[in-house]
């Protein structure tokens, strides 16, 4: 589904990511952890194209080696839901509309089957009874969830969660994990980052452990987490678990 070769960014003179290489296959879960600053962001905003790589190296999404200059973002991004830390949902629109908004302006879907589609994504995520609320009225915990349901309104293979819990009071994060491990369940094409280490050893198929823009090592959650080989795993693992 994802497939990226010797992917490097710069900001300026700061270099961010120094070579990735990363395969992610069908109904596969990764999840990225690492310290602050480690490069995680970056590497799924260019996954989502919302950042643009170095010239060379290679970012192919569900076989198609995409050029940024050439491909068309949007039908790409179509494909590849992501999910914020801080949720970005349209303060001024309710969530029935956040969730519409895309189905309608970028699918050319018609209203009345994107109202339809986002009804059912809200009683996935436990919120039919909050389609006409806006998000100032929601928990940071439903807010998340009526992002994740506004990212699966485009149907997408793939779905990006960049620490979606992070910004939850600690009473808040569970609910937003179940709704991902149901996705998972499903057999949803997830890469994650979190902190959330519980989460990582249930869910992952695969941890991979990032830093100063490097993938340092990954495995299985049972290898990485009790043999961690590099000692830069082990420090990071030492402070996290
Ligand atoms: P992480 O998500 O692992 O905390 P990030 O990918 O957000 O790391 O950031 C990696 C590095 O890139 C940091 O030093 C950060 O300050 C820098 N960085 C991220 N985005 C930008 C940007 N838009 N402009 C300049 N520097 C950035
Ligand atoms: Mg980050």
């Amino acid at each position: 589904m994802i497939k990226i070769k010797n992917l490097h960014k710069h900001f300026g003179s700061l270099h961010v990511l120094k070579g990735i290489d990363l395969k992610v296959n069908n109904s596969e879960v990764v999840v990225l952890i690492g310290s602050s600053g480690s490069g995680k962001s970056t590497l799924l905003r260019c996954i989502n194209f919302l950042e643009h790589k170095d010239p060379g190296g290679m970012i192919e999404i569900m076989g198609k080696d995409i050029n940024p200059k050439k491909d068309d973002l949007n039908l790409i991004r179509q494909n590849v839901g992501m999910v914020f830390q801080h949720f970005n949902l349209f303060p001024h629109k309710s969530v029935l509309e956040n969730i519409i908004e895309a189905p309608i302006f970028v699918k050319k879907i018609s209203r009345k089957e994107a109202t339809a589609n986002a009804l059912s994504l809200l009683a996935k995520v436990g919120l039919q009874d909050k389609a006409n609320c806006y998000p100032s009225q929601l928990s940071g915990g439903q807010k998340q969830r009526v992002a994740i349901a506004r990212a699966l309104a485009m149907n997408p293979a793939i779905m990006l969660f960049d620490e979606p819990t992070s910004a939850l009071d600690p009473e808040l994060v569970n609910e937003v994990l179940q709704v991902m491990k149901e996705l998972a369940r499903e057999g949803m094409t997830m890469v994650v980052v979190t902190h959330e280490m519980g989460f990582a050893r249930e869910v992952a198929d695969r941890v991979i452990y990032m830093d100063d823009g490097i993938i340092v090592e990954e495995g299985a959650p049972h290898e990485l987490f009790e043999r961690p080989n590099q000692d830069r795993t082990i420090n990071f693992l030492a402070k996290v678990i």
